[in-house]
């Protein structure tokens, strides 16, 4: 017996399966059910279908080969138009046992023609009508026989029943959306069906069951059961059907990728070997090869180095990583491994070319000079020192450490660490990010080509941290000649040996150089310059560069010296001469284009020319003060332009007590005055300010220009002073300036910057300083001529600084604030001794 597919028809009205193609469907709707007896019960032949377990509505056709057993019964079922009956013999463990048991429920069955196939093979169709219950089967001579009975339905509607059906109706709407053999017909006939048992059993005919499966929905009479269950399976195999669906689309997806990858990669390799003869591909490969074994490399990067080669040779191409594994074995190329130049030791060819270069920096030169003579001495020593160049802008550190390097015959870089915040800037990144590349020192490097030059690391103090990692930290092990011969750059990851290179840092102030480094480093003192020494370096060096510079250099053209006075006066406002160099510059194009032109031009360039040229003064020089006044002192600054003065005002006015400073005064600054005014009240008996003179008052300093942040404890006694001259009524004196720290009982204490702020001061007119005793070690950086223009007083208390700048004595002087709240709250009458003022 052979089992074709369900099918299913039972009305003949509507014909999803297009039946009716077969030719016996018509015969099959003319067969009848039988009628039960009055019991209720159904007699007839039946035909033992085994395993071929069908469900009511189900059709199938039935093949047999030369089994006239079973045909007989078929066959005249089918001439009378008469339904049989199906029952399932439930085989025995033992083989050799007559099957004995039949399931319990059977079918009530129609009978189709018989169809002739070849070799002896016969085909009816069966359609499966109603289920019954076996009551008892007998074998009437070679007929088997059935008695049974209708199963009638026991369930009632409901509202759960309805929902159940259409849970399933659902359930089943996608199943057939997920499979190919349910077309639209037979899902809206199914759809349609009322009955829960009939929807139950048509959708199950449809599922490919197990046999056990089969046969327990057959079992299952009780229909609202069969349906439930029947809606567990339907989402089982949806599940399964659905994981089914997606682990084929993403094979399917991944074979289309590879595919369009594979051939497109056969595409461009084709056109590569059009365009190159098929050279292409290999050339890169072959190049960096053969780059690598040309030079020499360090073990550990050569083993890298030939990792990397080898993944290059079995990456495609045209991969992402291909590019990337070429640009690392490209960097391993171009870095300096082993070329070094040799150092020229000849101390007077290294004095000649600085001196040639730069005028003064004494302390610069002599120390590169001693940096020679031991390098020359002990030559093996391979320790270098690593220079920090302290001072403003445009004094000359980058240009001199050039002369260095040319000094030395050693090749030249550098590098800005302006504004560098994150460690990977100085360390790279890895390889594993995106368009990653080694940080700057590397790259750096890589422009040095040599090993050992001479590397400037620019605006060391600029350098700020963040989260993305400490590039002090770095920076550190770059300088630090205990651990830069292994420097570990985050893209190389083979360690480079940075210690033949001689590092010089740069700065304009120590004050913001991380202290980790700052203990590293050997500080030299760039520091601004005056007037004269200006006009030197202007007259022998920027003049003759600017001439070259613009294509005059055949021209004899000079300046005067009031002309260069002038553009450093009014036109310039630097403690370098960056700027000079820029105006003079200036003055040079212009002289240049009226030569081009054919004009006649000044070979001397004097004061007017430099008005016509530039244009109105741009800056005029600070102006101390022209009067004595109440309350305000004089402090000089220091910034990072050099030197300058700075007036501190200081106001008592009605109040309750309060201190209040204005003109963006930084913290330090702040401390400073509440330390000044501390002095202050600690000499309130002996300055003769009443008890509630500072309960009753309000201070208010402020500091002018209030557009530039001003910090620094340098300004402790002007700021004591002018709260001594507010508070008592007694003048500064206009001419005097001064700079220090004070402390609670009146010391004054060192502060920097000395030889900026006498220049400074010496600039704004000022002709008596107050400096700290303990900086008078630093007056000999002030040149003399500067010197002898401008009385210092050096002091060590604040006595001397009142003595020296108020007009007057403040022992045995009435508080003037004080008095005149003293009147207006008594009355003038009643006050015998107002001061008068
Ligand atoms: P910095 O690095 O300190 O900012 P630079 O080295 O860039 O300054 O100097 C700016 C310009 O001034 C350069 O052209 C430099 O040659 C020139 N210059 C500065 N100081 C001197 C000096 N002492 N002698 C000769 N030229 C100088």
């Amino acid at each position: 017996m052979y089992r074709d597919p369900f099918f299913f028809n039972p009305s003949g009205q509507d014909d999803p399966f297009q039946l009716s193609r077969f030719s016996s469907l018509n015969s099959l709707r003319n067969v009848k059910d039988r009628k039960p007896d009055k019991q209720g019960r159904l007699v007839g032949p039946a035909i033992d279908l085994e395993d071929m377990l069908l469900l009511p509505h189900a059709m199938t056709a039935l093949t047999l080969i030369d089994d006239p057993e079973t045909l007989a019964p078929l066959q005249e079922a089918y001439q009378n138009d008469q339904t049989i009956f199906a029952c399932y013999s439930v085989a025995d463990s033992d083989l050799n046992a007559p099957p004995l048991s039949y399931l319990e429920v059977g079918l009530e069955l129609a009978v189709g023609s018989l169809i002739n196939l070849d070799e002896g093979r016969q085909s009816v169709l069966l359609q499966a009508r109603r289920r019954v219950n076996v009551e008892e089967i007998w074998q009437d001579g070679r007929q088997l026989m059935m008695r049974c009975s209708l199963i009638k339905p026991r369930h009632r509607k409901s509202a759960a029943l309805t929902a159940l059906c259409r849970a399933v109706v659902d359930e089943f709407k996608h199943y057939a959306s997920l499979v190919e053999f349910l077309n639209d017909d037979v899902v809206k006939y199914i759809s349609e069906v009322e009955d829960p048992g009939d929807l139950a059993d048509m959708i199950l005919s449809t599922l490919d069951l197990t046999e056990e499966d089969r046969a327990a929905f057959l079992l299952q009479t009780n229909a609202p059961v069969r349906l439930e269950a029947c809606l567990r399976s339907l989402m089982k195999e949806n599940r399964l059907l659905e994981l089914e669906a997606e682990i084929q689309s993403r094979v399917q997806s991944e074979l289309d990728s590879n595919q369009r990858e594979n051939y497109l990669r056969e595409q461009i390799s084709t056109l590569q070997k059009e365009l190159n003869d098929g050279k292409a591909v290999d050339s890169d490969y072959q190049e960096l090869s053969d780059a690598l074994s040309s030079i020499q490399l360090p073990p550990e990067a050569r083993e890298e180095a030939d990792k990397e080669l080898g993944r290059l040779a079995a990456t495609p191409p045209f991969s992402p990583e291909n590019g990337m594994i070429q640009t690392y074995l490209h960097w391993l190329v171009d870095l300096p491994w082993d070329k070094e130049t040799e150092d020229n030791l000849d101390i007077n060819h290294a004095r000649t070319i600085l001196e040639m270069n730069h005028f003064g920096l004494k302390k610069a030169k002599d120390r590169i000079l001693e940096y020679l003579a031991v390098r020359s001495l002990k030559p093996t020593r391979n320790r270098q020192p690593i220079l920090c160049f302290i001072g403003p802008p445009g004094t000359g550190k980058t240009s001199l450490g050039k002369s260095i390097a040319d000094a030395l015959e050693r090749s030249f870089v550098r590098v800005s660490l302006g504004g560098v915040h994150d460690e990977a800037e100085i360390r790279g990144h890895r390889r594993t990010y995106i368009g990653a590349l080694p940080g700057r020192i590397l790259q750096t490097m890589r422009k040095a080509k040599t090993i050992n030059p001479v590397f400037m690391l620019d605006e060391i103090d600029k350098l700020s941290s963040d989260f993305q990692g400490d590039p002090a930290a770095a920076l550190l092990e770059v300088l630090d000649p205990e651990q830069n011969y292994a420097f570990s750059d985050h893209y190389l990851e083979v360690s480079y040996d940075l210690s033949k290179v001689l590092f010089i840092t740069t700065a304009n102030t120590a004050a913001s150089i991380p202290a980790a480094l700052l203990d590293r480093m050997e500080l030299i003192e760039f520091s601004g310059y005056i007037l004269e020494e200006k006009t030197a370096i202007a007259n022998q060096f920027l003049i003759q560069k600017q001439l070259q510079e613009n294509g005059l250099e055949d021209e004899p053209i000079v300046f005067t010296p009031e002309a260069l006075k002038a553009i450093v006066e009014g036109y310039t406002y630097e403690a370098g001469v960056r700027n000079l160099e820029r105006e003079i510059g200036s003055v040079l194009r212009k002289i240049a284009r009226l030569k081009s032109e054919g004009q006649t031009f000044p070979r001397e360039i004097t004061v007017d020319h430099i008005v016509e040229f530039l244009g109105p003064a741009e800056f005029f020089p600070a102006e101390a003060e022209q009067n004595d006044e109440i309350g305000l002192a004089t402090a000089i600054a220091w910034t990072e332009n050099g030197g300058e003065i700075m007036p501190i005002e200081v106001l008592v006015i009605d109040g309750k007590g309060n201190l209040q400073m204005t003109g963006q005064i930084g913290e330090i600054m702040q401390e400073s005055a509440q330390a000044a005014l501390s002095y202050l009240k600690s000499k309130q008996e002996l300055f003769q300010i009443p008890d509630d003179f500072f309960e009753e008052m309000d201070i208010h300093i402020h500091v002018p220009e209030g557009s530039i942040p001003k910090d620094g404890p340098s300004a402790g006694i002007t700021l004591a002073t002018a709260l001594t001259s507010a508070v008592l009524g007694v003048p500064v004196r206009h001419d005097v300036a001064m700079t220090g720290e004070v402390t609670l009982r009146g010391r004054v204490l060192p502060v920097g910057g000395i030889r900026e702020k006498v220049l400074a001061a010496k600039r704004s007119g000022i002709n008596t300083v107050l400096l700290p005793r303990k900086n008078e070690k630093d007056l000999r950086d002030v040149p003399p001529q500067v010197l002898n223009n401008v009385h210092i007083i050096l002091v060590e208390h604040m006595d001397e600084v009142l003595a020296a700048a108020l007009v007057d004595k403040p022992i045995n002087r009435k508080p003037r604030a004080a008095a005149s709240r003293a009147k207006k709250k008594k009355g003038a009458s009643d006050q015998p001794d107002a001061p008068e003022t």
